[in-house]
This record gives structure tokens, sequence and C-alpha cells, in this order.
């Protein structure tokens, strides 16, 4: 049976009407502020942080961990997870550069990024 999660806080239910309908503990907003909010990639063997490109094989594990690339500062927020599943070559929504390893792109700084030339690394595309 397909699996539905939580982008979040990483619940997971069958039943994706059932997960939106409720609050999440970890919603953006604050504590039960806002309903929990599907995770749009595939189920997967893995899944990867689109800051840090650190994988794991549990999706819960991605969402509830702090991530030492997070844009807000060093473990200042969760990994946040790639919603564009595995593939064989990664795109860099920016300057279009690809790499086979997901990892490698996102933590190689980005020549096109909206900050200016290099100021940030390469974003995947999904
Ligand atoms: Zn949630
Ligand atoms: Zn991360
Ligand atoms: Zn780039």
């Amino acid at each position: 049976m397909a699996k539905y999660f939580c982008k979040f806080c990483g619940e997971e239910n069958s039943d994706p009407a059932s997960l939106l309908r409720n609050s999440c503990p970890k919603h953006p907003a604050g504590f039960r502020n806002g309903k929990h909010e599907l995770f749009e990639g595939p189920e997967d063997s893995e899944y990867r942080c689109i800051y840090c490109g650190e994988s794991k094989r549990v999706f819960r594990d991605i969402v509830t961990q702090s991530c030492p690339k997070h844009p807000d500062g060093f473990r200042k927020g969760n990994h946040v997870p790639y919603e564009g599943g595995t593939k064989s070559e990664y795109t860099c929504k920016y300057c279009g550069e690809h790499k086979s390893d997901f990892r490698s792109l996102v933590t190689s700084s980005c020549p096109k990024h909206p900050d200016g030339f290099r100021k940030g690394n390469h974003s995947p595309l999904k």
C-alpha cells in the first residue's frame, strides 16, 4: 500500500486525506498552527536533503534531524527533503549544471545563485 508523509514532521499515513485533516506539531507557523502537508516526492528507497545532500532510508529521519547546511545557519533548522526522487542525474535549477551525485551538486557553489555569484549552492530541479 502506498504511504504518504507529512513534509514537516514525517507523520506517515496510507490515507492522504486523513493526514491533511490533522494539525502538525512541526508546522513552520508553530506547534499545531497548521495542518500536515503532503511530501510530493515519490515513495523511495532513499530520501535526500536539498541543502546538505544527507540521505536517509527512513523519511522521518530526514525531517526530524537538524541540518548542518540549513540556510538559516548551522543546525538552525531540519533537513528539507528533496521531492524529485532518485534519478541518474540531478540538475541545478539556476545554472543547469548537472551531476550524477546529488550530494556533490548541492554542496558546491553556484555561479548563477540568486544571491550572487557563488553566494550559495546549486539547488536541484525537481
Ligand atoms: Zn506534520
Ligand atoms: Zn540537510
Ligand atoms: Zn547552479
